[in-house]
């Protein structure tokens, strides 16, 4: 998936801020900050979206929300509280293709999402 952005920067070919990162996944600063704290946290494997995870991703999944308690912990945000957003299709307003859990911390946040 050579067009892909979260691919470029996966691979470093794009810089990001990159606050974790291991075999599995990365995560980094989003560009466009929606709280005082944006992670992206992504899959090294090319995934479109939610409707394209299959069985075989149950652990890479899994593995995402380990990744978030950890980066919750380190950020010092575990007891005040954080979103995780995954956009899915157009509805959802997604943008980019390669499936991405928005991690967003620092402020509080209004229910239900507009
Ligand atoms: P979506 O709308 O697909 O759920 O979210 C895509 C997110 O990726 C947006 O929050 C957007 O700001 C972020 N984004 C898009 N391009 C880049 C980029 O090149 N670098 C970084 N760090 N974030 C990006
Ligand atoms: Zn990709």
């Amino acid at each position: 998936m050579n067009s892909c952005i979260f691919c470029k920067i996966i691979n470093k070919e794009i810089k990001s801020e990159i606050v974790y990162e291991d075999d599995i996944v990365i995560a980094f600063k989003d560009i466009n900050p929606q709280a005082p704290l944006h992670l992206l946290i992504v899959p090294k494997k090319h995934i479109e979206n939610v409707n394209e995870v299959n069985s075989e991703d149950k652990e890479l999944v899994g593995h995402v929300f380990v990744v978030a308690k950890e980066i919750a912990k380190k950020f010092n945000v575990d007891k005040d509280g954080y979103r995780i957003v995954v956009n899915t299709g157009k509805f959802a307003g997604q943008a980019v293709f390669h499936i991405h859990f928005h991690f967003l911390a620092g402020r509080e946040f209004s229910w239900p999402p507009g």
